[in-house]
């Protein structure tokens, strides 16, 4: 079975007393035990029982176990927010004086998240270049705790060859965490190019049209964690369960940055469209690429779709001829990008992705406003870039409203 049949057709682990076909939301804090001895064992890990909601919830279990037959995964976590993931993710496998490897060209607050907040816990990130693979070995060391990389990034729209990267990690045994919140399942098989674990913002395309915001953490069970020094004490105990393990009693819990009930209801709704959405909003990001690369006034256009792209051959066979729904294209100067944005009427003016709406922003000004120009260029951030996530309006109606306001440029 294929994915979307796979979400739909999972069941709940215990049958609802009046047949509901769609889990409800529990939206609830605890939950009571007929015994000491019951709630003894809960706590002792003995009995898989709900006792309260920052650890587990049905209704949050139930998107979990919904994400995990989608993706054939060994486990899935959902948290408050993709960040939240991500921050999860590398305090349950890194220590003080641990380092990852990664590349500049990151989401504004992951870079922030490693440069600033984990820098003060001990954590040294190192930045590679992933578009050019024979110089990433050289940063690997017996410290590496993790290759990390975004499927696209975002909002260079770069795309590394995957299998090659995590060939150099595996033979480093490495593990590789990849954000691929802009190729998420359904899209992509995160575990057939050799990515170890998965962080998706369930905020983007998961919930549905931006009804919540949301995390997810992938376990694709495929990495020995013998190799990892801090979780080699739980390999020996869990196997292949060591990441999760660790994950689920410790960090996860200790941090409490669990989603809600009532986001997971939410998500859970998301996911049943996933795929029709995101195949529909990726066609319109490849007609709007398509037309701006013929556009009077547009110096260029990204998109990993368009022939034109250093990465379409590489994104093609990776993400199965379905490119996404972000793409940029830059404009003479700043003023002519906030005059074709404040131009548009149908596209909104604002900073999320994978909305059912087409959406807006110059990131210079707004999601990497905080750091100086050298590092924003570093970054391969430019004044001149207007970005677009592309929604599941109709084409033609989207075409027309960048036409008017380019055309009173
Ligand atoms: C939005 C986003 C995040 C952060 O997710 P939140 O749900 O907003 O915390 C991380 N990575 C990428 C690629 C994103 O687009």
């Amino acid at each position: 079975m294929k994915f979307t049949t796979r979400v739909l057709s999972s069941r709940f682990l215990k049958d609802d007393p009046h047949g509901s076909l769609r889990m409800p939301v529990y939206d609830n804090a605890a939950f009571e035990f007929a015994s000491a001895e019951e709630l003894e064992l809960a706590f002792l890990g003995k009995n898989p029982a709900h006792a309260y909601s920052r650890i587990t919830n049905p209704t949050v279990e139930d998107l979990e176990l919904r994400i995990k037959e989608g993706t054939g995964a060994i486990g899935v976590v959902a948290l408050s927010s993709g960040m939240a993931a991500i921050a999860n993710v590398i305090m349950t496998i890194a220590s003080f004086g641990d380092n990852i490897v990664t590349t500049r060209h990151l989401f504004g607050n992951t870079y922030s998240l490693f440069e600033n907040t984990l820098k003060a816990w001990g954590l040294e990130t190192r930045y590679a270049d992933f578009t050019d693979l024979a110089g990433v070995e050289k940063h690997l060391d017996g410290r590496t705790k993790a290759v990390f990389l975004e499927t696209i990034t975002n909002p260079q729209l770069e795309v590394a060859d995957i299998r090659a990267l995590s060939d150099i990690a595996r033979e480093r045994r490495v593990p590789v965490i990849a954000d691929t919140t802009l190729t998420p399942p359904g899209l992509f098989r995160s575990g057939d190019f050799g990515i170890d674990i998965e962080v998706i913002s369930s905020t983007k395309y998961i919930s549905g049209g931006a009804t919540s915001v949301g995390g997810l953490i992938i376990d694709n069970g495929k990495f020995d964690w013998r190799a990892n020094s801090k979780l080699a004490p739980d390999a020996k105990k869990f196997g292949p369960f060591a990441f999760l393990s660790r994950l689920r009693r410790e960090v996860y819990r200790n941090l409490g940055a669990c989603m809600s009930p009532h986001s997971a209801y939410l998500q859970s709704l998301g996911l049943e469209t996933l795929e029709l959405r995101a195949g529909a909003a990726s066609a319109n990001a490849e007609k709007l690429a398509l037309f701006l690369e013929g556009a009077r006034g547009v110096k260029s256009v990204n998109y990993p779709g368009l022939k034109s792209s250093k990465y379409y051959v590489t994104a093609k066979e990776q993400f199965g001829g379905k490119f996404g729904s972000l793409l940029t294209f830059d404009l003479a100067s700043k003023e002519e990008c906030f005059k074709l944005m404040n131009g548009l009427k149908i596209l909104r003016r604002a900073t999320n992705i994978q909305d059912n709406r087409s959406l807006v922003i110059h990131p210079e000004s707004t999601i990497f406003a905080e750091y100086p120009d050298a590092v924003k260029s570093s970054m391969g951030i430019r004044k001149t870039t207007v970005r677009i996530s592309a929604g599941i309006e109709d084409a033609d109606d989207l075409i027309a409203d960048i036409k008017n306001a380019l055309e009173a440029l």
